[in-house]
């Protein structure tokens, strides 16, 4: 066991480091939480893309760089551990690719991932419906075969980057008649095509990083269809599983971590620096034990992928405790802060740049988006500890 990573690494590392220190100094973007999914820059992604960072694992005989998921886990550490906005390329890098990878057609590969390369596609998740979230299966919204064309209507809600998406991810059923499991299929559909509307969700925080999406009559070329019809649930399950697997889970709250230690480095009370109150050190020790926990949780879910294994249970197991870390991390954040933990980012007075608010309402979706707690404890006791299903 060897938990070191090689000078190659480290190079690259420090490579990412240096691009991001660089680019705050230019002011291309402010640290924020969950930039990953909150952070919408453009100019950013594209500077990402001209690094040749998206598609890092992917095979070069489709424009990726071929490097190992470990690689794209130090990328993706950088990336967290500095806010960086990257939710234009988030998750067509993370999974959308990976799965046209794995189940499109060459011609689906030679247009879409192009795109994603070069950061000019923003792939947002259609999945949940209002009447099926963990029951996914459940889903309603239908594509009936009409020619060359399928024909979409239905209603998606909770679609990741709705706002700006200039395609979605999309899961529809496409056999009615059979058992619930089996008939359904996965497209990729323009997000601009006739028939598709979008409203923002706003959130608790105030964010619109979400949206329904309404599909009517949205007549989408059969060439879009990925993989297998009347299989994308299992192709689904899969992606899942990268999905909940990422760092991001850990880390988006990280700007927060770093600003917190050094809040109570700085802030005096009573004559004291705050980090010398007994109380507050221990809840910050804890947060840090916590947090190298989660790291190796997550850190193995990667070591997986580079075996060429999918990382079901320890990704479930990864991203449940990583949630209920960055639950606690913004709740101890905001005790530390007091009164002033509650100001949002417009106060000039909000410590942090008003992040602690933001994320300790915001952590309440953790245990929700990607799959709740809950199910995720299920796919451990049956599928990790071989324990029967309810
Ligand atoms: C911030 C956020 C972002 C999201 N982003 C996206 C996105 O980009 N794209 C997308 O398609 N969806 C997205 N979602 C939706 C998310 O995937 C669903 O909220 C999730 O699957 C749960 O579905 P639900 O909300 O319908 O809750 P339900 O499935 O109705 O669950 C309600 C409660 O019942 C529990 N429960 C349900 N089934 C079981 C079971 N079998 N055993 C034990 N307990 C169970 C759940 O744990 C939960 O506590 C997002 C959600 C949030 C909050």
């Amino acid at each position: 066991m060897d938990f070191k990573f090689t000078e190659e690494q480290e190079a690259f590392r420090e490579e990412v480091r240096n691009f991001l220190e660089e680019e705050l100094k230019k002011g291309t973007f402010e640290p924020t939480c969950d930039g990953w999914i909150q952070g919408y820059s453009p100019e950013f992604t594209k500077k990402v893309a001209e690094k040749g960072w998206i598609g890092l694992t992917w095979p070069r005989e489709y424009g990726g760089g071929e490097r190992s998921n470990i690689e794209r886990l130090v990328l993706t550490e950088e990336m967290l551990r500095y806010g960086a906005p990257a939710a234009c390329h988030w998750f067509a890098d993370r999974q959308i690719g990976n799965a046209i990878i794995a189940y499109g057609t060459e011609e689906q590969k030679s247009e879409l991932l192009p795109q994603i390369l070069k950061g000019e596609a923003y792939v947002g998740l259609g999945m949940t419906e209002p009447e099926a979230g963990s029951d996914l299966a459940s889903l309603k919204t239908r594509a009936v075969a009409d020619g060359d064309y399928y024909v979409i209507d239905g209603e998606k809600m909770w679609t990741s980057c709705a706002r700006f998406m200039t395609h979605v991810y999309l899961v529809a059923r496409t056999d009615p008649d059979a058992p619930k499991h089996r008939g359904i299929s996965e497209f990729v559909v323009d997000a601009s095509l006739p028939g598709v509307t979008i409203r923002p969700t706003i959130d608790i925080t105030g964010s619109e990083a979400w949206g329904e999406v309404f599909y009517d009559n949205v007549r989408v070329h059969k060439k879009y269809l990925i993989g297998e019809k009347n299989r994308g649930f299992y192709q689904i399950l899969h992606q899942l599983d990268y999905e909940r697997a990422g760092l991001e889970r850990l880390m988006g709250n990280y700007p927060l971590f770093d600003g917190i230690i050094r809040f109570t480095k700085e802030t005096e009370q009573n004559g004291k620096p705050l980090c010398e109150d007994t109380l507050i050190r221990h809840k910050l020790a804890q947060l840090q034990i916590e947090f190298e926990i989660g790291r190796l949780l997550t850190y193995r879910v990667v070591l997986v992928m580079d075996e060429g294994r999918a990382p079901n249970v320890e990704a479930a197991m990864a991203k449940a405790y990583c949630t209920s870390f960055e639950q606690r991390l913004a709740s101890v954040a905001t005790e530390i802060l007091g009164l002033y933990g509650q100001l949002l980012a417009e106060s000039k007075w909000a410590p942090i740049l008003g992040m602690a608010p933001h994320s300790y309402l915001g952590s309440k979706g953790y245990g929700l988006q990607a799959g709740t707690t809950e199910v995720l404890k299920n796919i451990v006791a049956t599928r990790g500890l071989g324990l029967p299903s309810e």
